[in-house]
C-alpha cells in the first residue's frame, strides 16, 4: 500500500474529514488515519450532540456538497434562543434575554442558525470523502508518533508502517496525543462538571426555540429537534450540567426514574416528557493549544481549540480552522508544510478563536456561580443585554457568524 502522501491527517472526526475535502479540492493526495473501525465512520452512533451550525459553516457544507445529504427532518432552524437565570422557572422566564432571528442584508428574516446532529454530519462528511479518489482513509489504526525534517514529515502507525508527507495535520480531538507528542502544551480549563445529553419527547411544542437556563446548582439547555417521536410529539435535546457524581447517577438510573427526576428539574417547561434516546455524558473541559503548529505539523479542530459547548462553537471553529489552513496553503507556493504559511494559519486562527474562547469560559464560570452576589449580577447582565438592541444584534451576529 502507498505510504507517500502530500498530507496525512490524524483523526477522521468532523474536523479531519472536512480538512480532507478541502485539501483534495486543492489537488493534494491525502491520507486520513482513524483509530476507530470503518463502520464507525459509515454509520456513526448517536452521541447526543445536536450541533448549532453558523451561517458560515452551512455555506461551507453546501459548497462541499455535504448539506444535501441531510434529510429535511434532520435540519432544525433555530428561530430564537432564550437565556434564563435563577431557580424559579416562571420568574426567570419573565426576565429572560432573547435572541431572535435576524434581518439579513437581503431583508429576509434568517434563522439564527440550524441544528444538525453530530453523527448525521459525520456520516455525510464520510460519504463525500469516499467519493474522492485522492483521499485514502485508513481505519482501525492508531497514529503513534510523527516527526519532521526540513523537507518532509513522517508518521508511524501501530502496525509498524511509516507514512511520509509534506504536512501532518492533527485532528485527533481535545485530548490530542499527537499535539502532546510534538511538544505542544495546552491551556486546560476544567469546569469540574460533566454534561448529560439525550433526546426527550414532550407535549409542549418547541416552536424552534432553544432555551439556555442557568438554574441554581444546575445548568439546563433544551434544543429543538426537527424529528418527531414515534407518537408524533415534538422532541428536544436536553443538555444538563451537574457535578460528575450526579451526572453518573442520572446516566445509570432506570429510565422511568430518570424521566421523573428530569421532569422535576424542568418545572414543567416542556410539558409532560419522555426519554427517546440513549443518554450520553461528557466531561466539561475547555482546551486551547499553546501553538497550532510545529515543523510540517498543524493542529485543527478540538485538538487546537476545544470549546465549552455553551456558545456552540467547537465544530464551527474546527471547520473554520481547516478552511483557514487550506486558504493559506492555496496562497502559498505549492508546499503545504511551508513554515511561513503555517505561521500565518496560526495567527489567523488564533485571531478568529481566542476572543470567543475567553468570553465563553468567563460566561460559563459566572453563570454557574450561585453566591447571592453572582445571582444578582447574572440577572442584571441579562436584563442589561435584553434592553440593548445593538448589543443583542452584535452578539447574535458573532454567534451565528453571518
Ligand atoms: C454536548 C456537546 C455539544 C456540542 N455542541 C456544539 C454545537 O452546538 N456547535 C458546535 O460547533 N460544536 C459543538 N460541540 C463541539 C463539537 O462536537 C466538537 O467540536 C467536534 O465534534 C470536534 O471534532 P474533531 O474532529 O475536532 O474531534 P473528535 O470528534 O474528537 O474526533 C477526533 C477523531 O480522532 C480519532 N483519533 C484520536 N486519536 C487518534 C489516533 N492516535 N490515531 C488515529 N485516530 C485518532 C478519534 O477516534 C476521533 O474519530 C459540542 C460538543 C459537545 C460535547
Amino acid at each position: 500500500m502507498n505510504t507517500e502522501f502530500d498530507i496525512v491527517i490524524i483523526g477522521g472526526g468532523a474536523a479531519g474529514l472536512s480538512c480532507a475535502l478541502s485539501m483534495d479540492r486543492l489537488g493534494f493526495h491525502v491520507a486520513v488515519i482513524e483509530q476507530a473501525p470503518e463502520t464507525a465512520l459509515e454509520n456513526p452512533r448517536f452521541d447526543g450532540r445536536e450541533l448549532a451550525l453558523t451561517h458560515h459553516t452551512i455555506a461551507w457544507l453546501k459548497d462541499y456538497n455535504v448539506w444535501p445529504h441531510f434529510a429535511l427532518s434532520q435540519v432544525t432552524p433555530l428561530q430564537r434562543a432564550d437565556i434564563l437565570s435563577g431557580h424559579d422557572a416562571a420568574r426567570a422566564a419573565r426576565k429572560l434575554l432573547s435572541f431572535e432571528s435576524m434581518d439579513t442584508p437581503s431583508e429576509e428574516r434568517a434563522p439564527l442558525g440550524y441544528l444538525v446532529a453530530h453523527h448525521v454530519i459525520r456520516k455525510a462528511l464520510y460519504e463525500e470523502v469516499r467519493k474522492r479518489e485522492n483521499i485514502t482513509v485508513i481505519c482501525g489504526k492508531d497514529a503513534l508518533r510523527s516527526g519532521a525534517h526540513a523537507e518532509e514529515a513522517h508518521m508511524d502507525l501501530d502496525d509498524g508502517r511509516r507514512f511520509h508527507a509534506r504536512l501532518i495535520v492533527a485532528a485527533d480531538g481535545r485530548f490530542s496525543r499527537a499535539r502532546a507528542q510534538r511538544g505542544i502544551g495546552a491551556v486546560t480549563h476544567d469546569f469540574r462538571r460533566h454534561i448529560l445529553v439525550c433526546r426527550l419527547s414532550h407535549t409542549r411544542p418547541h416552536h424552534d426555540i432553544a432555551t439556555q437556563w442557568f438554574d441554581e446548582g444546575q445548568t439546563l439547555a433544551f434544543l429543538p429537534v426537527g424529528e418527531k417521536s414515534a407518537d408524533g410529539r415534538d422532541c428536544s435535546s436536553l443538555v444538563l450540567t451537574l457535578k460528575p457524581d450526579d451526572i453518573s447517577r442520572l446516566a445509570h438510573m432506570a429510565a422511568p426514574d430518570f424521566v421523573n427526576d428530569i421532569a422535576q428539574r424542568l418545572q414543567g417547561q416542556l410539558g409532560a416528557i419522555d426519554l427517546v434516546s440513549a443518554r450520553c455524558t461528557y466531561p466539561l473541559k475547555a482546551v486551547y493549544a499553546h501553538r497550532f503548529r510545529a515543523a510540517r505539523f498543524a493542529l485543527i479542530g478540538d485538538a487546537a481549540v476545544g470549546m465549552h459547548p455553551i456558545t456552540a462553537h467547537g465544530f464551527n471553529f474546527g471547520l473554520k480552522g481547516q478552511e483557514t489552513l487550506a486558504r493559506k496553503i492555496a496562497d502559498g507556493a505549492g508546499d503545504p508544510g511551508e513554515p511561513r504559511l503555517l505561521r500565518q494559519f496560526e495567527m489567523a486562527h488564533r485571531r478568529d478563536t481566542m476572543p470567543l474562547f475567553a468570553a465563553t469560559n468567563a460566561i460559563a464560570t459566572l453563570y454557574t456561580r450561585d453566591a447571592p452576589l453572582s445571582l444578582k449580577l447574572r440577572e442584571a447582565t441579562l436584563q442589561f443585554a435584553q434592553n440593548s438592541n445593538p448589543l443583542k444584534r452584535f452578539v447574535a451576529r458573532v454567534l451565528s457568524d453571518h
